[in-house]
């Protein structure tokens, strides 16, 4: 069962939302015309097949440091947190403003890892600020999730400049470092935001359509493909699948033991 108390949060704070309340996030998350198909949707996913489902696909995968040199994998969260942040190992760091280490709960239920910090997050230090943050925002609102209940992390720690993507090697540097803070969030749940992280997590090359639709794990976790924010932004039009998946993520961690 997923547990409010653990992520300090009292009843005021995490409250399941009214219709009213969900609608109006739903509203302003641009998907309030699908509203009612919504409603099926939630009926017709069995919630115990969901997360039975997860479990069954779950497969060890492989670690491989490939940062030998770097004891990252014996490291607590504060001197992670202090060595990710003076971190030099590739290009990014003489660009950046500051790193950006993840937010949230520690010890949540659901990790949400995402592509790397873009001008507002390299400004506040803190993941998903931005437009497409505040995007994710209103989905977590809309199934009863805000940012302190989970921990929010994503690929690149550094931002890269001008929002290009991540080149390889910054993510074969940054890898021990998400490798880690899994380990140590330990999560019951990952939800990878769009095709870098999914590719990245899953070794894979499928398009993010493609990846969406399946069950997926990362070292025995169960792993949900999901659209990224900022493509939302961009495709509104599949901010309905997005919804589905969000279905999925607050049927599975409703089944939590
Ligand atoms: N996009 C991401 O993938 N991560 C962020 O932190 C912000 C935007």
């Amino acid at each position: 069962m997923f547990d409010l108390n653990k992520a300090n949060h009292s009843k005021e704070q995490g409250s399941s939302l009214s219709d009213e309340e969900r609608s109006y996030y739903l509203n302003a998350m641009g998907i309030q015309p699908w509203f009612s198909k919504f409603e099926q949707i939630e009926e017709v996913i069995p919630v115990e097949e969901t997360s039975q489902a997860i479990e069954e696909i779950a497969e060890p995968r492989i670690i491989e440091n490939k940062l030998p040199t770097q004891n990252v994998s014996q490291l607590d969260w504060q001197a992670l947190q202090k060595t990710i942040s003076q971190c030099q190992l590739c290009e990014l760091h003489t660009t950046r403003t500051q790193t950006v280490f993840g937010v949230g709960n520690p010890n949540a239920d659901l990790l949400i890892v995402g592509e790397a910090p873009g001008a507002d997050e390299d400004a506040k230090g803190e993941p998903f600020v931005g437009r497409a943050g505040q995007l994710l925002d209103r989905m977590l609102k809309a199934i009863d999730l805000d940012r302190q209940q989970i921990f929010i992390a994503n690929v690149l720690k550094c931002r890269p400049p001008n929002n290009r993507n991540p080149h390889t090697s910054e993510i074969v540097c940054c890898d021990p470092y998400l490798q880690r803070q899994i380990e140590l969030v330990q999560p019951k749940l990952i939800l990878a935001l769009g095709r870098i992280a999914a590719h990245h997590l899953l070794l894979s090359q499928d398009s993010l359509g493609a990846l969406r639709k399946r069950q997926h794990s990362y070292n025995g976790i169960p792993l949900v493909v999901s659209y990224h924010p900022a493509y939302l932004l961009r495709q509104p039009a599949d901010k309905r699948k997005s919804w589905e998946d969000l279905l999925k993520i607050k049927n599975s961690l409703k089944n939590l033991v």
